[in-house]
């Protein structure tokens, strides 16, 4: 399977994350929450106009959940997905709405100020992971895919297995170090302050289970 590259802006923007030394890499978790509703979102407006789709309020939600054995954090989304094309385009390159403030180079020299004020987007997944997955069905496509990257590399998307429409991002956590304990967002008390501290105001249910062993 071939890996392919990521637009030399993305690349930029991925190194900054990888590199981070912000000391708020929980935002991470703002992101991808408020990615997972935007998906939803959209979900609901597909269906005010398609006739075939109803939208049940209670089947749409946003489940956080974690696995310490395996350092995993999953954030799993019941919204509209995404098909191969903008696997490719939404994830490959720069996120739109952040690209605006990360053109500037002398802000990206100061990118810890970026971080707090702006949505920086999926990427910033990688201050934590040391792999991001996300497999991913869309509404409008019948084949599930799978996108892959440690975000030095490039990324791979291949067909995948997944019988619901919607998104999952895994998060396979960082070692922890001697200035970093990445553990921390494993547990369910932490989880929980980081959801009630940026994303009280998401429209949609937020369940979370964390499982030990
Ligand atoms: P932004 O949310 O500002 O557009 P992001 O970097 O957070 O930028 O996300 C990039 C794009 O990837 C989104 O615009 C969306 O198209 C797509 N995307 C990300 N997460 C999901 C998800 N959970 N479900 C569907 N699409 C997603
Ligand atoms: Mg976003």
């Amino acid at each position: 399977m071939a890996t392919k590259q990521f637009q030399a802006e993305s690349k930029r923007l991925l190194e900054m994350m990888i590199n981070s030394i912000y000391s708020q890499k929980e935002i991470f978790l703002r992101e991808l929450i408020s990615n997972a509703s935007d998906a939803i979102d959209k979900m609901y407006y597909k269906a005010l106009t398609d006739d075939s789709l109803t939208f049940n309020k209670d089947d749409y939600y946003i489940k956080v959940s974690a696995d310490k054995d395996n350092r995993t954090l999953k954030i799993e989304d019941t919204g509209i997905g995404m098909t191969e094309e903008e696997l490719e385009s939404n994830l490959g390159v720069i996120a739109k709405s952040g690209s605006l403030a990360f053109k500037n180079e002398n802000e990206i020299k100061d990118g810890h100020d970026i971080i707090g004020q702006f949505g920086v987007g999926f990427y910033s997944a990688f201050m934590v992971a040391d792999v991001v997955t996300v497999y991913t069905k869309s509404a409008n496509s019948d084949q599930a895919y799978k996108w892959e990257s440690n975000g030095a590399d490039g990324y791979t998307i291949e067909p995948a297995d997944k019988e619901k429409v919607g998104t999952e991002v895994f998060i396979k956590l960082r070692e922890n170090t001697e200035d970093e304990n990445y553990d921390e967002y494993l547990e369910e008390h932490r989880l929980n302050s980081i959801i009630k501290k940026y994303s009280d105001y998401i429209r949609y249910p937020i369940k979370m289970d964390v499982t030990v062993q």
